[in-house]
């Protein structure tokens, strides 16, 4: 017997993931968080709260579970880090796990976020950063380490993401009365005489500058800014719709927050489904609404500069935020199938780290039996739609066979190719470390 199971030999599990009842998720039904519980023995999610997002990995914030064979026999659920741990040399391959005395933690998390109210304006420490803030600071900054992160649109989502390119922030200061009357006079002129003047090497004191002063305004002054914004709202007409969609969602919930003004200096971008924005360390961003998925290096780091009644640290977000000024790529996924990894119905959200890459898989032929080539290393699979089932390919004796219905996840084992029986059209989301070093080159 093997991990608890009464399948010897087994390499596929059903999972679990953790909800997170965040006051910022949409609410009961509303919530695509519920609905992808809805199919789950496990999760209760009857209730009108709040489903802000859903946790897959072994983070000790919030563990998934793996369910047994037999509800019967084995009653309890087992945390996924334990049975990796039990199960290690089949399961996980060749990735920068960590190995603790009794439990198996994976390098990346994996989410699904239901948006209904805005998250607050943040960043994620890169790795040397992230370990001294841990060392300093240990109840704050749980984690030692680095977090990039990954976000793909699964419904419209408004984001914002790093600072808009310097001849926008200036036009907004120019045409912007609501901006300037909280900035002092003399930072708005230093940043708008280097934009005319200097290159846009020289850029990055006068943008510090002008970022804190906003970050730093009064309350008093800024609440007649947002006030003043609020009632010319109806006739704003900015070339960048989201951004109106942003202050409007904004002035409704973050009236107070100094965070709202600074959707006139951050990109502020309307992902549609199946694109993505890849979120280096240091990089200044926020979630405004929508729903997504998220993929990260395995840490719960967040530094807080606005939007939020939680700690904000205003300084260290000024003093370590990238002040690169440009447009996000947005990423639409590869479709890798020369490889021998991936499969011609698969594009691959893959950035530049060793932690964490993302398929999207459509499967929409039913009655059609597809084949998903072995991985070098575990993944997890979310299924976000559709219904089938799931067995490994070739067929193994005794040939178990794993139902895939709208939420269900699974862990499938390093080198195990699976196929699936599509009854109807199914969208998948596999999540596991980069295959892309192991590719050549
Ligand atoms: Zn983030």
């Amino acid at each position: 017997m093997q991990c608890g199971s009464d399948r010897v030999n087994e390499r596929i599990f059903e999972i679990v993931g953790s909800v997170k009842n965040y006051k910022w998720g949409k609410r009961g039904n509303n919530s695509l968080v519920r609905q992808l519980t809805v199919n789950s023995l496990f999760l209760d999610s009857t209730s009108d709260d709040h489903y802000a997002e859903l946790w897959f990995g072994t983070h000790p914030s919030g563990p998934s579970q793996v369910i047994p064979f037999s509800k019967k026999e084995h009653p309890e659920l087992n945390s996924l880090a334990a049975h990796l741990y039990k199960d290690a040399d089949a399961a996980i391959g060749n990735t920068n796990h960590v190995k603790l005395a009794n439990s198996i933690h994976l390098p990346f998390l994996f989410k699904v976020l239901s948006i209904r109210t805005a998250l607050s304006i943040q960043t994620h420490p890169d790795a040397k950063l992230a370990k001294k803030l841990h060392q300093q600071y240990p109840e704050i900054y749980k984690d030692s380490k680095h977090k990039p992160e990954l976000v793909i649109a699964l419904t419209n989502t408004l984001v914002m993401c790093g600072f808009r390119p310097l001849n926008e922030i200036a036009e907004f200061l120019r045409q912007t009365p609501e901006l300037t009357m909280v900035i002092d006079k003399n930072i708005v002129n230093e940043f708008l005489y280097v934009c005319d003047t200097s290159p846009a090497s020289s850029h990055t004191k006068p943008l510090k500058r002008l970022f804190s002063a906003l970050l730093c305004a009064d309350k008093y002054t800024l609440s007649c800014a947002h006030r003043k914004l609020l009632e010319r709202m109806p006739s704003f007409q900015p070339n960048d719709s989201a951004l109106k969609k942003v202050l409007q969602a904004l002035l409704e919930d973050f009236f107070e927050d100094a965070g709202l003004l600074c959707a006139f200096l951050f990109n502020v971008i309307e992902l549609s489904p199946g694109e993505a924005l890849f979120l280096k360390p240091n990089t200044i961003h926020a979630y405004i609404s929508g729903d997504c998925i998220e993929c990260m290096a395995a840490s719960d780091n967040v530094i807080r500069a606005g939007l939020t009644q939680k700690y904000k640290d205003i300084d260290m977000v000024i003093n370590t935020v990238n002040y690169k000024a440009e447009r996000p790529k947005i990423l639409r996924g590869e479709n890798l199938q020369d490889s021998f990894l991936f499969s011609p119905f698969e594009r691959i959200y893959a950035p530049p780290v060793s932690e964490f890459q993302v398929g999207l898989l459509r499967l929409d032929q039913e009655s059609h039996i597809y084949v998903l080539p072995a991985l070098p290393a575990i993944s997890i699979v979310l299924v976000y739609r559709g219904s089938g089932i799931l067995t490994r390919f070739p067929g193994h004796s005794p040939g178990y066979s794993y139902p895939l219905k709208t939420g269900r996840s699974y862990i499938i084992y390093k080198d195990t190719s699976v196929e699936i029986h599509v009854k109807e059209e199914i969208v998948l989301y596999r999540a596991c470390p980069s295959m892309l070093s192991s590719l050549p080159a």
